[in-house]
C-alpha cells in the first residue's frame, strides 16, 4: 500500500509524481535501479525514484562542467541575484518543503521549517558575499611592484549529503558554490531522494526563467556507488561530503588520491558539561532540545552529559522529569516534539546498543525500548554510564544520552576531549573563569564550543564543522566560501627595472 494519494496535493505543489526521474544532467532521466521512498512514521511507501547509472554520473558531471564555463564569466553580483531568487522561491514553498522533509525524514515540522529557513539564510549570506567577496592587495618588497590575491571559481563541486539534513546541507554548499561561480553535482542520501528532487526543481525554476542551463545544478539520486563514482571522478574539483566518519574516511582518500579537494563534515560525539553553579532550568531545557531534537539524529546531538557532583542528583531528577513530558508522535502533528527514527537499521542499532549498554553495566534512567506500532519509534533514552566505556566513544545515531558525574572542571574538559570525534561541545556555568578556560586553548578541542547554549542549533553566520574524526571541514558562514574558490597570486611590475625577490643577483 502506498501513501502517495494521501499526500497528493503536497506532491503536486512540489512537482513530485508517483514515479520520478532522480537524475538531471540538464534533462531529467536516469537509467539506474528504481528505489522507493518510505515514510518512517508509518513504514509505508511514498513514491518511486529512478536512480543514476554509471553513464548518468558521467553525463551529469560532463554537463555540469560545460555549464560552469559559462557561469564563471557571469559577474559575481549577477550570480548573487540568481541565488537571491532561489531564496525567494524557497520562501514561497517553505511550508510545503518542510512538510515533505517531515514526511520523508521523520523530523518534526518545526525543525523541518527551520531546515528550509537555513537554506534561505544561506542565500542571504551568498547574496551579501556577491557584493563584497574580498581579495587582497599586498605590499611588495620590490620597488614599483604590487601583489594581488584573487579568488576565482573552482569548477565543479560534488555535494554528497546525509539523510538527516536533506535540504539545508545542500543549501550551505550550493549557495556558496553558485555565488563563487561553480556548478554543483548533488548526490543526496538515497532515502531522502524526494526532498532532493523537490529542492532541485525549485533551483531549476530560477535557472530556467533566467536562461541558465539547469545542468549547473545537476542531480544524481542513488546509493553509495554513485557517491563513490563522484568522489573518484577527476572532473569534480571539490567533493563536499556530509555523513558518517566510516564513509568520509574513504571519500577523503579517494578525492585526495587524485589531488581533488575535499570538505568533510562527519560524525560527532558531543558533550554538555553542567557545573555546580549553572542555571539548572536553562541547562535542562537546552540539553533536552539538544539530546532529543530530531530524535537524536543530528550530527550535533548531545550524546554525553557530564554533571558536577554537587548538582548531579537534582539535575538528573529534573532532566528525567523533562524526558517524561516528551510527546512522541506523528512529526507533522502540532504538539509532537519527537518523531521516529529514520530507517529500520537505525532502530536495530538502537536495540543492539541498548543490549551492549546493559552488558557494560549501564543503568537506564529513562527509556531504552522500541515503541510498538507501525512507525520506527524508540524511546528517548538516558543511561548512567562509565564515560570511558568503549561504547561511549562511538557515535550511535539514535537518542541515547550517556550521563556521568565529575569532580572539577579539568576532569570535565579531559572527558570532553577524550573521544575520537571533535564536532560540538558545551558548558553550562555562571563562572567566568570556567567559561574562558573551556573556550580557551586548554579547553574543548571541538569546532563548536558553546556556553550556556547546548551542542546543537547553530546559526549559519559562523563556520560550522569539527576537528579530529569529524573531518576538519567548515561550512556555512565566516570564510567557508574560500573552499569553493581557487586562489591566484599575482605580482605586477609597473616599473622599468626587474629587481628579484630576496635580493637575488642574477646578472648575465
Ligand atoms: P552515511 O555516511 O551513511 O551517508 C552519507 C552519504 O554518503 C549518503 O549520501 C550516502 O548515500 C553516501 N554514501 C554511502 N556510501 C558511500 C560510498 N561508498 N561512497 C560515497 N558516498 C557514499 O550517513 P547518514 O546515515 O546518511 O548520516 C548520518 C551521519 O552523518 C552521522 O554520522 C552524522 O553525524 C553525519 N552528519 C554530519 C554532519 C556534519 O555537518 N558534521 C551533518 C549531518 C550528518
Amino acid at each position: 500500500e502506498d501513501e502517495f494519494e494521501l499526500h497528493k496535493e503536497l506532491f503536486d505543489e512540489l512537482g513530485i509524481k508517483k514515479e520520478n526521474s532522480g537524475v538531471c544532467n540538464g534533462e531529467w532521466g536516469g537509467s539506474g535501479p528504481v528505489i522507493y521512498s518510505m515514510n518512517p512514521s508509518t513504514g509505508k511507501i511514498l513514491a518511486s525514484i529512478t536512480t543514476a547509472s554509471k553513464a548518468d554520473v558521467d553525463s551529469a558531471i560532463d554537463a555540469a562542467r560545460k555549464a560552469q564555463h559559462l557561469w564563471r564569466s557571469v559577474p559575481t553580483p549577477v550570480r548573487g541575484h540568481i541565488v537571491r531568487e532561489i531564496g525567494e522561491a524557497l520562501r514561497e514553498k517553505k511550508l510545503a518543503l518542510a512538510k515533505l522533509i517531515s514526511l520523508e525524514v521523520g523530523k518534526i515540522l518545526a525543525e523541518a521549517e527551520g531546515e528550509v529557513q537555513e537554506f534561505i539564510d544561506m542565500t542571504d549570506i551568498a547574496l551579501g558575499l556577491s557584493r563584497s567577496m574580498p581579495g587582497q592587495v599586498l605590499p611588495s618588497e620590490r620597488s614599483k611592484h604590487l601583489i594581488l590575491e584573487q579568488w576565482h571559481p573552482l569548477g565543479c563541486v560534488g555535494v554528497i549529503t546525509a539523510f538527516n539534513f536533506p535540504h539545508a546541507v545542500y543549501g550551505w554548499n550550493s549557495s556558496l558554490a553558485f555565488v563563487c561561480g561553480n556548478s554543483v553535482v548533488w548526490k543526496p542520501a538515497l532515502s531522502t531522494s524526494l526532498v532532493a528532487l523537490a529542492t532541485t526543481k525549485i533551483v531549476h525554476s530560477v535557472l530556467e526563467r533566467n536562461n541558465y542551463p539547469t545542468s549547473l545544478a545537476a542531480l544524481l539520486c542513488g546509493a553509495g556507488e554513485v557517491g563513490e563514482a563522484v568522489s573518484k571522478d577527476r572532473r569534480v574539483d571539490l567533493v563536499s561530503f556530509t555523513g558518517s566518519t566510516a564513509i568520509g574516511r574513504k571519500v577523503g582518500v579517494w578525492a585526495q588520491e587524485r589531488f581533488g579537494r575535499v570538505l568533510l563534515e562527519l560524525g560527532g560525539n558531543n558533550a554538555c558539561i553542567v557545573m555546580d553553579d549553572a542555571n539548572i532550568e536553562l541547562a535542562v531545557r537546552g540539553i533536552l532540545f539538544s539530546a532529543v531534537g530530531t530524535s537524536g539524529q543530528r550530527c550535533t546531538t548531545t550524546r554525553r552529559l557530564f554533571v558536577q557532583q554537587g548538582v548531579y542528583d537534582i539535575f538528573m531528577e529534573h532532566l528525567t522529569h523533562a524526558y517524561k513530558q516528551v510527546r512522541i508522535g506523528n512529526p507533522l502533528d502540532k504538539g509532537t516534539i519527537y518523531g521516529p527514527l529514520h530507517n529500520h537499521s537505525a532502530v536495530s542499532r538502537f536495540q543492539k546498543t541498548m543490549e551492549e549498554i546493559k552488558r557494560a553495566g549501564g543503568a537506564i534512567l529513562h527509556g531504552g525500548k522500541v515503541v510498538d506500532g507501525p512507525g520506527l519509534f524508540v524511546q528517548p533514552t538516558i543511561v548512567r554510564m562509565d564515560p570511558t566505556a568503549e561504547i561511549v566513544q562511538r557515535e550511535t545515531f539514535a537518542p541515547i544520552l550517556y550521563a556521568a558525574k565529575f569532580k572539577d572542571l579539568s576532569e570535565a574538559i579531559q572527558l570532553n576531549n577524550a573521544v575520537p570525534q571533535g564536532l560540538s561541545s558545551s558548558i553550562f556555568t555562571s563562572d567566568v573563569r570556567a567559561l574562558f578556560e573551556f573556550i580557551g586553548p586548554n579547553g574543548s578541542d571541538c569546532g563548536i564550543v558553546n556556553v550556556n547554549v547546548p551542542t546543537s542549533g547553530a546559526e549559519v553566520g559562523a563556520a560550522f564543522g569539527g576537528e579530529k574524526e569529524t573531518g576538519g571541514g567548515r561550512e556555512a558562514g565566516s570564510d567557508a566560501w574560500k573552499q569553493y574558490c581557487r586562489r591566484s597570486t599575482t605580482t605586477i611590475n609597473f616599473g622599468d627595472d626587474l629587481p628579484l625577490a630576496q635580493g637575488i643577483a642574477f646578472h648575465h
